[in-house]
């Protein structure tokens, strides 16, 4: 029961990472173009978000952070009471049932910007003046540290932390257009710089994947009625070593389809080296019309209409890019 009210909730606050990613799509959906990422003990010590974003109105800062301000959020202990809540829509307000989050905003219309944090059982927010250029950040300290059975559940700072950076890769290949910077414990980690000719995109490829991938990636653009398909594929010399290399896309959201795995590995195996590894960054452009995504948000499963259609498109577009790669 437990797994099952997971799933339904779509979102728990599960480690670290699940919290920066809430974050950092919402600085996403608030039009940012640049986003600092700070981290601190693997997460379970600072998350701290900064955008340059709408940001958000003062009048809307205690709605964006109470929604769920139930007494009951305040005691929560175990991960039932909180996925039974339901998580989308209600992000800060769960995050903050178990943090000491602040949010500090401000929009181009105030002179001003201005701090928000809830506290104690009744969640009552208050709102302070404060310093902060137009846009959003949101600093979560002590995750869970009012959830002790959650917090045990935290691995090493450097799982929780590399739980982070794959999320954080996985965004970055996903919005080239967006500038992410990544610091552990006051350490620049990652830097991807906003990408627009393809000098620079495959200079932010090579930071998320390695110069290894990059060496031995192909382009593709492939197109067929309202199919495209777009994004690097490493050559099958390449594909043992960047194994763990596999991105896919699919009208810009992050997938794990068996369908689509399925079409890429027969595409390498169909090469003349007869390849068993595979790897790649994709991107599957598809009319919003002949796909669910929300089959399995959870699974990252799609639901192609015409599946076949797309499985062969895939499959021969990538097994001819490949095998020219050897010819
Ligand atoms: P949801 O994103 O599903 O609406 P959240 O709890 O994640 O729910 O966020 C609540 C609201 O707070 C959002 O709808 C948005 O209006 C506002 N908000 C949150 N983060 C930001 C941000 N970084 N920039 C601007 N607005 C934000
Ligand atoms: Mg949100």
């Amino acid at each position: 029961a437990r797994l099952a009210n997971q799933i339904a909730a779509g979102e728990v606050v599960e480690r670290p990472a699940s919290v920066v990613k809430e974050l950092v799509e919402n600085s996403l959906d608030a039009g940012a173009t640049r986003i600092e990422i700070d981290i601190d003990k693997g997460g379970s010590r600072t998350i701290r978000i900064r955008d340059n974003g709408k940001g958000i109105p003062k009048d809307e800062l205690q709605l964006a952070l109470s929604r769920h301000a139930t007494s009951k959020i305040a005691t929560l202990d175990d991960l039932e009471a909180i996925a039974s809540l339901g998580f989308r829509g209600e992000a800060l307000a769960s995050i903050s049932s178990v943090s000491r989050l602040t949010l500090t905003s401000r929009t181009a219309a105030q002179e001003e910007a201005w701090a928000a944090y809830a506290e104690g059982r009744e969640m009552e927010v208050t709102l302070k003046p404060a310093a902060h250029p137009v846009g959003t950040t949101l600093e979560v300290l002590d995750l869970f540290f009012n959830t002790p059975a959650r917090r045990k559940f935290l691995r090493t700072e450097k799982t929780e932390f590399g739980h982070i950076d794959e999320l954080l890769k996985r965004i970055a290949l996903s919005r080239f257009d967006v500038t992410i910077n990544v610091r552990h414990n006051g350490k620049t980690i990652r830097q991807y710089r906003a990408a627009q000719t393809q000098l620079q995109q495959e200079r932010r490829l090579a930071a998320v994947c390695g110069s290894a991938f990059l060496n031995h990636a192909l382009a593709v653009e492939l197109e067929h009625g309202d199919l495209k398909l777009s994004g690097w594929i490493c050559s099958p010399q390449g594909a043992r070593a960047q194994n763990d290399i596999q991105y896919c896309y699919v009208n810009g959201r992050m997938m794990k389809d068996k369908l689509i795995n399925h079409a890429i590995r027969q595409a390498y195996e169909g090469t003349l080296s007869g390849e068993q590894y595979a790897a790649y960054v994709l991107y599957i452009e598809v009319d919003p019309h002949q796909v669910d995504v929300n089959v399995h948000p959870a699974k990252h499963e799609v639901r192609f209409h015409q599946a076949r259609l797309v499985h062969d498109f895939i499959c021969q577009g990538l097994q001819s890019a490949l095998q020219q790669s050897l010819a």
